[in-house]
């Protein structure tokens, strides 16, 4: 299945409500599109998001040029490509913008290959579960009041959620505990209920208030301290009973390796979108397996649910649900359960309508549609139908395609000059015999 295309395109999609944490101030979420394209009449799907949406651009001009490295090649050789792209971002770097780009290509070439072989990608990969226990992640912010939380907390029961997450970081520790006592008393003891304190506390606040949460029964306390701090996160894993979960912000196997080995982590969250795409999330997942840690992916609900059915030890699903408009497919739930989709690929495909709607920038230009589900214009490229190249010039270029240097202005004749004169040869300075040159003298001999 040759590679014949990739094409990239970025929307912005407004939220609801403005999303408050300890360190976010969220108004939309500004996503970066893959298509890649291929001759076995499929196109795969990727995706990355960002936070918040002006950075989209830096991330979309490295997918493109990453992209093209991945033409001509084979889609069904993920393992190769990923590390193709690896090598590539070498001297970028193996964090960051390059790792978000490689993401969200390595996502599209495992949708392709599903969608090629008529599989969903967790069949491909050793498939474990049909469904996974999900827990609602898209509320119980910090900008609620006591009251709010309690009603927030009760709608997803109603909704059929047995499972929960709520923030913390309020200047004072005794209120984020009295916050998580409310919730609790409001949705009893069998409900599962985590916290995300999103990196806001140094040790010492966050151990006091990990200590004052025990009776909670929080399922985990999540990036109590900034993610780097993985001697802090030792810490608080080795004080507290609560398991301490993190991982959202670390890039591929050589981030989560460290977390490993300072015992910083109970839970290990990859985020599909930055840890390497599907084939270092399961790269991640087995490491994690080899110390019986659980793994429980971060955000990208709808391509992760293929994790979760793939890795034994992917049992919890995080269901936000700011990319739902995306798709055209929704997250089927039944009991709190989020089902893993058995249509072929990651089992989401892009709503072309909510594409044409969000679009941002020039570079949207030709990419909306992608090449399987619109018209075939393969006609157009036979020959003997092919455009004029007057109309050819006209046409605006590929929203992904390098751009193209412009045709050279036929040049005015040159007048005719002088000939220029041969430049002199350059005249090096000959090192006398026996004379030591001054780059290697020592500072004792003498000049
Ligand atoms: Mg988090």
């Amino acid at each position: 299945m040759k590679i014949t295309g990739i094409r990239t395109m970025t929307v912005d999609v407004p939220l609801e409500e403005p999303v408050i944490t300890a360190i976010h101030d969220i108004r939309s979420i500004g996503y970066v599109l893959v298509f890649v394209d291929t001759d076995a009449d499929v196109t795969g799907e990727g995706h990355l998001f960002s936070l918040p949406a002006r950075h989209l651009a830096p991330l979309e001009a490295m997918t493109a040029v990453l992209g093209q490295s991945l033409v001509g090649e084979d889609a069904h050789r993920v393992e190769g490509l990923w590390h193709k792209l690896w090598t590539e971002v070498n001297f970028v770097g193996h964090k960051g913008v390059p790792l978000f780009a490689l993401s969200a290509l390595d996502m599209a070439l495992w949708d392709a290959r599903g969608k090629a072989l008529g599989q969903p990608v967790h069949r491909l990969l050793g498939s474990c579960r049909d469904a996974v226990p999900a827990y609602h992640s898209g509320g119980l912010w910090l900008s609620r009041s006591e009251d709010e939380l309690v009603a927030e907390a009760k709608s997803f029961l109603k909704q059929g959620f047995r499972a929960m997450k709520m923030r913390l970081g309020k200047p004072r520790w005794q209120e984020d505990v009295q916050r998580a006592e409310a919730i609790r008393d409001a949705i009893g003891p069998d409900i599962r209920l985590m916290a995300d304190a999103n990196q806001s506390l140094d040790v010492r606040h966050a151990l006091r208030l990990g200590r004052a949460l025990e009776p909670v029964n929080l399922d985990w306390f999540e990036e109590p301290v900034p993610a780097y701090d993985v001697a802090g996160h030792a810490v608080l894993a080795a004080a507290l009973d609560t398991p301490i979960a993190t991982g959202e912000t670390e890039y591929t196997r050589y981030g989560f390796r460290p977390l490993i080995e300072a015992k910083a982590a109970d839970v290990l969250m990859p985020d599909l979108g930055r840890v390497g795409g599907v084939t270092e999330f399961m790269r991640v997942g087995h490491m994690a397996q080899a110390w019986d840690l659980p793994v429980s992916p971060h955000l990208y609900s709808e391509p992760s649910l293929q994790l979760c059915g793939a890795l034994q030890n992917c049992d919890l699903l995080e269901y936000m649900p700011w990319s739902a408009r995306l798709f055209s497919e929704q997250i089927e739930f039944d009991e709190g359960q989020a089902r893993i989709p058995d249509r072929p690929g990651l089992g989401f495909s892009f709503d072309l309508d909510a594409l044409e709607r969000y679009r941002t920038g020039p570079a949207a230009e030709g990419a909306a549609k992608p090449a399987a589900r619109r018209p075939a214009r393969r006609a157009a490229a036979k020959k003997d139908e092919a455009p004029a190249p007057k109309a050819e010039a006209k046409a605006k270029p590929k929203a992904s395609a390098a751009p193209k240097a412009k045709p050279a202005a036929k040049a005015p004749p040159k007048p005719k000059a002088a000939p220029e004169p041969a430049p002199e040869p350059v005249r090096r300075r000959r090192r006398e015999p026996g004379k030591t040159p001054w780059y290697l003298r020592r500072e004792t001999e003498e000049a």
